[in-house]
């Protein structure tokens, strides 16, 4: 069960982005974030940030 929920955790943080503008959730991976491929579909920003608090990869 607890390594279920880790798993299911990971897939739901990772690869999520923030728009800073209007808060909206983009999934995308950090690497079309970087290249600046992806946008917010709701206002058109490319101001993302990671969903996830550590940013230890980076
Ligand atoms: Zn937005």
């Amino acid at each position: 069960m607890a390594k279920k929920f880790k798993e299911a955790q990971a897939r739901l943080f990772t690869n999520i982005y923030v728009c800073r503008k209007c808060k909206h959730k983009i999934r995308s991976t950090s690497m079309r974030v970087l290249e600046g491929k992806t946008k917010c579909r709701h206002c058109g920003r490319r101001y993302l940030r990671p969903k996830k608090k550590e940013r230890k990869i980076l």
